[in-house]
């Protein structure tokens, strides 16, 4: 099911669950601004899913919310999965789905970053 993105933070999503430690992740990376870790249902070799740590249900919330530093700290972050991946080179794909329109089916703010192979075009046709 998709979210509507105009809600006010759910904090019993999965990825606040997470994000507390209360179910398990396979984690990729994380710093004081991000969470990385694996997809559990991968659409491609490499699908990686980076989230804020703050409470941001989606792209619009966390770019009219978040502060320059939150902002700043998870841009770098996902930049800087990628390089460590290997995946600057072959290239790579991010996607972030907002609301019903986009897909969004997890109400916190993730970015998909996908790679390991041609990834075909942009949208199903
Ligand atoms: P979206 O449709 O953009 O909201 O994507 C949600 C993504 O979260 C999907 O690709 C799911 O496979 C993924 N997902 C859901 N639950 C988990 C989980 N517990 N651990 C890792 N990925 C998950």
């Amino acid at each position: 099911m998709t979210i509507d993105a105009t809600q006010p933070y759910d904090d019993t999503n999965i990825f606040a669950k997470i994000l507390r430690g209360e179910i398990p992740n396979k984690t990729v990376y994380e710093d004081e601004y991000a969470l990385a870790f694996h997809d559990i249902a991968p659409q491609a070799p490499v699908h990686i899913l980076v989230i804020p740590k703050g409470a941001y249900v989606s792209w619009d919330d966390f770019s009219a919310r978040a502060s320059e530093a939150e902002i700043a700290g998870f841009v770098r972050a996902v930049g800087h999965i990628a390089r460590e991946q290997g995946l600057v080179e072959p290239g790579y794909r991010l996607l972030a789905n907002v609301g019903d329109h986009g897909g969004q089916e997890v109400p916190h703010l993730h970015v998909h970053l996908f790679g390991g192979q041609p990834l075909g075009p942009m949208l199903a046709r």
